[in-house]
């Protein structure tokens, strides 16, 4: 899995800081610009304390996402509140095997060497059709949720929390935590104030979303 943040909004915590001003300020918005940094800080500090986060709709972040499984994609895309590109398997020829081994399965040599023979099969065969002259299109559909992927998305910070709220949960499937978590740690550099408190809803609410109070990371 390869994670990097590609671009965001220039000034990712000044603008919604601003904007949040402005919602209580006579003072026009181009004007707010001057408002010295620290009471900027100090704004969005607040509201965001207070959950008022749609001001953070105005800061968007687009990560390049390579080498996961359409298992992890199909998840992804499951979050509306974005923007996706993702490599199309009409028109890319998957020809060599390239696919995501879960620890679990790599962990056990037995289940390691029995997991790798069947996708040495399936590739095979993914190919055997293609040679057929089967269209891509068409051929991909023996290929397996393991396959790699690529993909870019972009997400305002609003929808960010919401992903790190659900997917940074030890109740999110292990591989897009693993991205969540990624994500996360890429972007509290840049916006410090908006991301401090994101992740599951024990860190950022205080209280378990799936109501496991066995779970390790639950608020003893
Ligand atoms: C642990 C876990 C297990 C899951 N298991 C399953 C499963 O078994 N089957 C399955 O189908 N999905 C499953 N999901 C996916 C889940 O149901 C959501 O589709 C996914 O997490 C996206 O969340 P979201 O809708 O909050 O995000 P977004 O689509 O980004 O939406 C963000 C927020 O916008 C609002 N919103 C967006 N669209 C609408 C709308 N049309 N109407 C009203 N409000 C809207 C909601 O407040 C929503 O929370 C699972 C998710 C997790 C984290």
């Amino acid at each position: 899995m390869n994670v990097k943040l590609i671009g965001y909004s220039p000034n990712p915590e000044k603008i919604p800081a601003m904007a949040a001003k402005l919602t209580h300020s006579i003072t026009k918005p181009e004007e707010l610009e001057k408002t010295p940094e620290d009471d900027l800080k100090a704004i969005l500090n607040h509201v965001i304390n207070l959950g008022h986060t749609s001001v953070i709709e105005h800061t968007n972040f687009t990560f390049a996402i390579s080498d996961v499984s359409r298992s992890l994609t199909h998840q992804l895309v499951r979050h509306r509140i974005a923007s996706y590109a993702q490599q199309s398997q009409r028109y890319v020829n998957l020809k060599k095997p390239n696919y995501v081994i879960p620890p679990k399965i790599a962990a056990n040599q037995v289940m390691k060497k029995a997991y790798q023979e069947t996708m040495n099969i399936i590739w095979k065969q993914y190919n055997k059709l293609l040679e057929m002259n089967i269209p891509a299109e068409d051929s991909r559909y023996v290929l397996p949720n393991a396959t790699c992927t690529n993909i870019i998305v972009t997400m305002n910070a609003r929808s960010l929390l919401n992903f790190f709220e659900l997917r940074c949960c030890l109740h999110a499937q292990w591989e897009i935590r693993k991205l969540a978590n990624l994500m996360l740690k890429e972007i509290q550099k840049k916006a410090p104030i908006i991301f401090k408190n994101a992740g599951p809803t024990c860190k950022s609410k205080g209280f378990c979303s799936e109501n496991n109070n066995e779970c390790p990371l639950y608020p003893k």
